[in-house]
């Protein structure tokens, strides 16, 4: 009679955490085999079984002595922690098996029992760092060259997956997670989160949350598994979380999604898929000649990605309150590039060609989109500016010109930060796009009539860009003509005998468009701020999700003592037809 050999994989080593069928596994062998503190763990699962223990590395004589039981008839239980197919027994088995020409039809029978693997135990701890493309690595060189090893880390550092590292260290090999963690800086933040988790699940379970550059600072040996996350892994309320991406398409703090469902899936809402690109491949064949002029740019954007665009939320290329995701600090990019620098200086690179080195960081591409303008007042472009927004933009953004005083631009870079910086440096004005208040001046006839503009200026440092349930127009106009039609907006502001006057609830779009309501004449300019302020912050705290600033005064009837006046319907006459 053929005996059998069932591979276990008992979990990170609660009881809780071994599934059902290697439990049953366990309680039907006669013979249980593993390694001495395995047994321990599952000691309170057994029974009548013969136990045999063996120290840690003989692996090789206990995979030998199971098929040899296993053939002479008994039911052997081979455990291994976590999942036995993941640096644990089960390959072993089978290649002692194999040596013996062991064949499936007629050799004894082999389940492998599958466990919960360390990454997984411990991820949980963590937080959901595991969320994207990962790799599991083992640092341990005893069985395998070191070469390979720290070549499969910079191979995973490089392509920016979040990285599991088992077997990190041990009595004597101490200097693996050391070198380790200086490959990695090449290629991801010191900042990058990093988890810590000794003995998951057991009694001296221990969590430990820190960042690439510190790691070493803390304890870690042979129980423990270190989590490095990817370059968009973030540490939120003592966890690490790693973005499934989702924010490429959905806005996670608004109920009203930008894409309806339907759209979600087309090939235009996700320009990175490999779909978008080829469609993109085959349009551009055509156009090789056009794409040598672009290979010659040095501004780092990637031919690889073209429009159609979505904003990518993550970063904050404009540093406003916008995109909402990101609070004070620096962000993510800025602290890579700084990473950049200090891996440079380590490595006594010149301070001049510090952090220019191509390829050497993970970046990833980002689909920027902003608005600009020359300024709020300042309606000139000068031609440098043009000059640098046409060589920003290249062959592959656009540049579109809006009803509201600003160029939309929308490139694809791996690098937004210097982007916005060079133009910054240009003098030009930037903003965010999208349901966002924007300020809207005139150009106070040519700066004649500039008495006004500080009111214009501390309304945007205050307001523009602020997130609100749609987007909001709030025109600023020098004097009583208000040519600029200030009085269209949603908010209009006219200066007029060194005092303002108010407007608030213009219709701007539609066939049945009206101007705002006069609400109140001669506001003394040190209130002004204010009052638009609240009235904005009211607006933003209690709009419906996309109710525009119309509908919203008409339903709430009141914005700082000023009353909506129910203005009556217009009738519409037939088109008179002459006779
Ligand atoms: N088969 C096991 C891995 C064995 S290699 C599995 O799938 O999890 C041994 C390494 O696994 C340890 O050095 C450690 O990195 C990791 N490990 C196993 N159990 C762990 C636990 N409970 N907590 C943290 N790390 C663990």
């Amino acid at each position: 009679m053929k005996g059998k050999l069932s591979v276990i994989g008992f979990g990170p080593g609660s009881f809780d955490h071994i599934t059902k069928r290697a439990r049953e596994a366990i309680q039907e062998s006669d013979v249980v085999i593993g390694y001495n503190t395995y047994v321990d763990l599952i000691r309170g699962l057994l029974n009548e079984q013969q136990v045999v223990r063996t120290g840690m590395t003989e692996e090789v004589s206990r995979a030998q002595e199971a098929v040899r039981q296993a053939e002479a008839g008994k039911t052997v239980a081979v455990i291994s922690s976590g999942d036995a197919g993941v640096y644990g027994m089960a390959g072993l088995i089978y290649e002692v098996l194999m040596e013996k020409g062991w064949r499936r039809e007629d050799g004894v029978e082999v389940e492998v029992i599958p466990g919960i693997s360390a990454i997984n135990s411990v991820a949980s701890l963590l937080g959901a760092p595991v969320m994207h493309d990962a790799c599991t690595i083992s640092l341990s060189d005893h069985l395998t060259p070191w070469e390979v090893i720290i070549r499969r880390v910079e191979a995973a550092a490089s392509a920016d997956f979040v990285i599991a590292l088992y077997n990190p260290r041990s009595g004597r090999r101490t200097r693996q997670i050391v070198e380790t963690q200086r490959v990695l800086l090449q290629y991801r933040s010191p900042d990058t989160p990093v988890g810590i988790v000794k003995s998951a699940y057991r009694e001296r379970q221990d969590v430990v949350i820190t960042t690439l550059g510190k790691m070493l600072e803390h304890d870690i040996g042979m129980l423990t598994t270190v989590i490095i996350g990817n370059s968009t892994t973030v540490v939120y309320d003592g966890l690490i979380i790693t973005p499934r991406g989702y924010q490429r398409k959905y806005t996670l703090d608004a109920d009203v999604q930008p894409l309806r469902p339907h759209e979600r899936l087309r090939t235009e809402a996700e320009p990175w898929s490999l779909d978008a690109q080829q469609e993109e491949a085959s349009k551009s064949v055509s156009e090789e000649n056009k794409a040598l002029a672009v290979e010659s740019r040095s501004d780092g954007l990637s031919e690889s990605v073209k429009g159609p665009y979505v904003v990518d939320s993550m970063l904050d290329p404009l540093g406003g309150p916008v995109y909402g995701a990101r609070a004070e600090g620096e962000s993510p990019l800025a602290l890579a590039l700084e990473a950049l620098r200090l891996v440079d200086a380590h490595r006594g690179v010149p301070e001049s060609a510090q952090g220019e080195r191509n390829g050497y960081l993970f970046k990833q591409e980002q689909i920027l989109e902003f608005a600009v303008s020359p300024g709020l007042a300042e309606k000139k472009l000068t031609a440098q500016q043009l000059m640098l927004l046409a060589e920003v933009v290249g062959e592959h953004g656009t540049m579109e010109y809006t009803p509201h005083h600003q160029m939309l631009v929308r490139i694809a870079t791996s690098d937004p930060e210097s982007v916005t910086g060079r133009l910054r440096a240009a003098g030009l004005l930037l903003a965010p796009v999208g349901d966002v208040a924007q300020i809207k001046a005139c150009d106070f006839c040519n700066m004649d009539k500039a008495d006004s503009v500080p009111y214009a200026e501390e309304l945007h440092r205050r307001l523009g860009g602020m997130r609100v349930p749609k987007e909001l127009k709030i025109g600023f106009n020098g004097c009583g003509m208000a040519c600029y039609g200030a009085v269209k907006e949603d908010i209009g502001i006219v200066y007029r005998r060194e005092k303002f006057d108010l407007f608030l609830g213009g219709k701007t779009v539609g066939r049945n468009a009206h101007v705002a309501q006069p609400v109140a004449e001669g506001i003394e300019p040190e209130r002004l701020v204010e009052t638009i302020e609240r009235i904005v912050a009211r607006y933003a705290a209690d709009g419906h999700p996309n109710e525009r600033f119309h509908k919203f005064y008409k339903r709430v009837k009141e914005l700082e003592g000023y009353r909506y006046q129910e203005v009556p319907a217009f009738q519409i006459e037939n088109a008179v037809c002459g006779d």
